[in-house]
């Protein structure tokens, strides 16, 4: 739901509640962090893109900014430190910061570069693990709270993306299901989220194209018709993984792609052109 029409007669999720949300300077954790804010949470993002980050902060009473590196131990600690020192608590850890890092080069083994590859695990899985490690620190002695990563439909179907980043998002699923088992024990829920392509400036930004244009490419691919993915669904999805209404979710890849991941046309394809 896009934050700016937000209808006021629609019930507050996280009145109380404290999130923090990696990645939230832009694209996908920018859209979360105003719909979260719009629901009563106190928002702490944590970015390297200081200026992005800090402009939503000012924009936004509700939302604050901290510098975080999330493939830096230090800094997700002190992430988790500065949220706790302020409010108390931590009741959402939406773990979403990532990269996509090596362009068509990643698609092919024999030229695909170690440090590309490290580059693009560095970020979206250990990003990933510490910002779980330091949430559950401080969630197993509440005794609740809500754990989300951002995967993505390359965690189900493949050779869409680059080796790094597909292996990266299948690892965020395995990841999320092995944390759910240990802390379902604590009261705490895992899930996480595989959007389809959103034209966010990550997306945006690898094909050179603007937001209108990326959507139409979207579209034209996408399974379900009528209907543009924007950052906005991905952020109703996490209201909904983050919220009571999902008390008893736990181990989900809540996969937000339009059935897209559930077709095979490319027989169908080759058999209208064959027979055409
Ligand atoms: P985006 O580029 O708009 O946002 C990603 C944010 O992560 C940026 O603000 C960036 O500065 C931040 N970031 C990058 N490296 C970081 C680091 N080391 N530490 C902290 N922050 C860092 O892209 P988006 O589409 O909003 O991406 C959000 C998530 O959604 C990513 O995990 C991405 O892999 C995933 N995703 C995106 C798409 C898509 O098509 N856009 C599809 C599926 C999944």
């Amino acid at each position: 739901m896009d934050s700016d029409t937000f209808p006021t007669l629609v019930a507050k999720r996280f009145e109380g509640k404290v999130a923090v949300i990696t990645g939230g300077a832009s694209g996908i954790g920018a859209s979360t962090a105003k719909l979260f804010a719009r629901h009563g949470a106190k928002v702490v993002i944590a970015d390297i893109q200081d200026d992005l980050g800090s402009l939503i902060c000012k924009e936004n009473q509700d939302i604050e900014f901290i510098h975080c590196d999330v493939s830096q131990e230090n800094d997700v600690k002190n992430l988790v430190d500065t949220t706790m020192a302020k409010y108390g608590r931590l009741d959402i850890m939406f773990s979403n910061a990532g990269i996509a890092g090596i362009g068509f080069t990643g698609f092919e083994i024999g030229t695909c570069d170690i440090n590309d590859f490290k580059k693009v695990i560095d970020v979206n899985l250990f990003g990933s693990f510490l910002c779980a490690k330091y949430a559950a620190r401080v969630m197993i002695p509440a005794k609740k709270g809500s754990i989300i990563f951002t995967s993505s439909a390359a965690s189900v179907i493949n050779g869409e993306t680059s080796h790094a980043y597909a292996t990266s998002k299948h690892a965020i699923v395995g990841l999320t299901k092995n944390l759910c088992v240990e802390l379902g024990q604590h009261g705490i829920r895992v899930n996480c989220i595989s959007p389809f392509a959103v034209a966010s400036p990550m997306m945006t930004g690898a094909f050179g194209v603007d937001q209108a244009k990326g959507e139409e490419i979207v579209h034209e691919a996408a399974n379900l018709k009528g209907v543009h993915l924007k950052a906005e669904d991905v952020a109703d999805a996490a209201v909904y993984l983050g919220s009571d209404e999902s008390r008893y979710i736990s181990g989900l890849n809540l996969v937000v792609d339009g059935g897209y991941s559930t077709t095979t046309p490319a027989l169908k394809m080759a058999l209208i052109a064959h027979f055409s």
